[in-house]
């Protein structure tokens, strides 16, 4: 890796690559291909010199870490389950903001006491951390998704999902209980590569971090 190597930012399809998209755009990164007319994983730019990976969520901060990716964008969540190991956290982007948040049955707040809840959730790690800096030890039901199904049909007691406006809770008889983390999208640099790369990877952080307090200024 040397100064004159390439850039490989790894993002995730959907809401994050779209408002990513006009962070990048501050830093003159435009992108060639479109992700959702293209079914090509590596991504053209106007700059010979920097493609962009097209990755699962979960997937990003891995790439980052092991240094396929140099940067990458994750949200909150998904860096809290991934541990964060390898990885430089340089930027909040103030994007894709949301809650991760406990959830039930509506109502069903209380629960009797010495029982052991069961919690459904994709986020498992957060969901241990959480319960047990309450000294609470719960069951937890790992899945893959569609967590609000899980106290409807008796699979578990809670979940512990991200929440926007809380409409998709409301719609399944949910509500949300306890506040774990407010989550956002971070910006994350490969450890080697912001040695490595530093003048490039410093440039673009510095670009980026312009283009969030400008959005933020104008709303
Ligand atoms: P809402 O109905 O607005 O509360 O949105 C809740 C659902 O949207 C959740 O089940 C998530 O799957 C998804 N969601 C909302 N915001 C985000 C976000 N920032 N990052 C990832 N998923 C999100």
């Amino acid at each position: 890796m040397s100064e004159n190597d390439g850039l490989i930012i790894a993002l995730s399809k959907g809401r994050i690559y779209k408002e990513t998209l006009p962070l990048l755009r501050h830093a003159g990164i435009e992108l060639v291909d479109d992700p959702d007319t293209s079914r090509k994983l590596i991504l053209d730019t106007n700059d010979d010199t920097v493609k962009v990976l097209i990755l699962r969520a979960t997937d990003v901060p891995t790439y980052v870490q092991y240094g396929a990716a140099d940067v990458g964008v994750a949200g909150k969540d998904v860096l809290m389950e991934h541990g964060g190991e390898g990885l430089y956290e340089p930027l909040d982007l103030k994007i894709a903001c949301c809650k991760l948040m406990t959830a039930g049955r509506k109502g069903e707040q209380d629960v009797m006491p010495g029982r052991r809840l069961r919690v459904a959730t994709k986020f498992v790690n957060s969901t241990r951390r959480f319960y047990a800096s309450r000294g609470e030890q719960v069951e937890i039901i790992k899945l893959y998704g569609s967590m609000e199904l899980a106290p409807l049909v008796g699979l578990a007691d809670r979940i512990v999902d991200v929440v926007d406006t809380g409409n998709t809770l409301r719609a399944n008889g949910l509500e949300p209980f306890e506040h774990i983390a407010d989550i956002s999208s971070r910006l994350i640099v490969n450890k080697a590569a912001m040695k490595m790369k530093h003048a490039r990877v410093k440039a673009l952080i510095d670009q980026i971090s312009e283009a969030v307090v400008s959005a933020l200024r104008t709303g």
